[in-house]
């Protein structure tokens, strides 16, 4: 792989991105593509296609830690109509995707927003904060609205041609479409952006609980715990304790993925005699669970194996953690007596009205 570029972009895999991207390579300007990843957004694996199809080089940077961090802490500039913090997303991709321009001697960072597209992040005083707070107007190109936009420093400076940026404004996506099909002829059309879950209703719940109780028992969460917050039936209950987090899959694909994610001091829940799925049990505090609060737990997960229910019978499940594990006898039972259940969003709206910036 080449280690020098002239640009660097901020390339989630959306049409935008793509098109922005190559908008500047079609000036002989050599660009690579920083794909970010994060637990809400990132397919790396699509690299590979990516360079493929829409001629882009491509590189995969994983900013979690900052980025997960900015979520707990609250964005400055608040969360959208979920969870997205897409104004502060930008500034901190933006920020980041800075600090690698050196390594690769690039002068130029592309991010493929059009001025007017979006309701939050990308109306033109949105745009304008997202470089000054990032810091990088020096910098900064944004090809597919550009002509639309004051003149930048690295057109002032020549190193990019104006009249050949785009003057795209608001959101009709046909002149995107026009120009994926038409001019660049690509076979497969991805969405405006990349796919972010942070963006969607069932998701920002599911983050919500995660946050909420990690908030009750004074811990940070992690992001392997906005990871385990995706994977499979969700249930937490604040009865007993504000961190009884239980996670049961619903297909072998969510079973292996949650023995792949679980930690020493996790509880593997899995049926001795029956086939059923997998369950993870993770203390937020780190205390270890009550009796009661196992039991309880393992007779959900057992209501959840059909031949295990139709038994009629107590069964065995299996508790696991680190290196030792303990089985309980239970009669499967959906009903939790500590109230497990799955998010809703019933005070949604007044705990992000409550973090409200300033
Ligand atoms: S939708 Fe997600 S990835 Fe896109 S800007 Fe908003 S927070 Fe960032």
């Amino acid at each position: 792989m080449t280690t020098t570029f002239d640009a660097l972009s901020l390339f989630s895999g959306g049409l935008d991105s793509i098109l922005a991207t190559r908008t500047v390579m079609d000036q002989g300007l050599k660009v690579l593509g920083i794909h970010f990843v994060t637990p809400f957004f990132g397919k790396p694996h699509l690299i590979p296609f990516w360079q493929d199809h829409y001629g882009v080089e491509v590189q995969a940077v994983d900013i979690s830690p900052q980025y997960v961090d900015m979520i707990v802490d609250g964005p400055p500039n608040a969360f959208g109509k979920q969870l997205n913090p897409c104004v502060d997303c930008k500034v901190l991709m933006l920020t980041e995707a800075k600090k690698l321009l050196g390594a690769y001697s690039a002068k130029i960072l592309i991010s493929g927003e059009v001025v007017g597209q979006r309701p939050m992040s990308q109306r033109p005083d949105a745009l304008n904060l997202i470089r000054k707070s990032a810091d990088v107007s020096d910098v900064l190109l944004r090809p597919l609205c550009a002509r639309k936009l004051e003149i930048t420093p690295v057109e002032e400076a020549g190193l990019v041609d104006r009249s050949r940026l785009l003057d795209l404004y608001g959101r009709n996506r046909k002149p995107q479409l026009d120009l994926a099909r038409n001019k660049y002829g690509f076979t497969e059309i991805p969405t405006p952006a990349g796919g972010c879950v942070l963006a969607e209703i069932e998701a920002a719940a599911r983050f919500w609980y995660l946050l909420r109780a990690s908030e009750a028992v004074g811990v940070r969460p992690s992001p392997d715990d906005f990871t385990l917050a995706q994977t499979g039936r969700q249930l937490w209950t604040t009865k007993d304790a504000a961190d009884l987090w239980l996670c049961i899959g619903r297909n072998r694909e969510d079973n292996d993925k949650l023995a792949f994610q679980a930690k020493d001091t996790d509880l593997l829940f899995k049926l001795v005699d029956f086939p059923g799925p997998t369950a993870l049990a993770r203390p937020m505090s780190g205390a270890p669970w009550s009796t009661e609060a196992v039991r309880d737990a393992a007779a959900l997960v057992a209501s959840y194996a059909p031949r295990a229910v139709k038994s009629g019978e107590e069964v065995a499940v299996a508790v696991t953690t680190g290196p030792t594990t303990t089985t309980v006898h239970v009669l499967p039972q959906r009903t939790s007596s500590l109230g497990f259940c799955e998010p809703n969003r019933k005070g949604f709206r007044q705990w992000k009205a409550a973090r409200l910036p300033g």
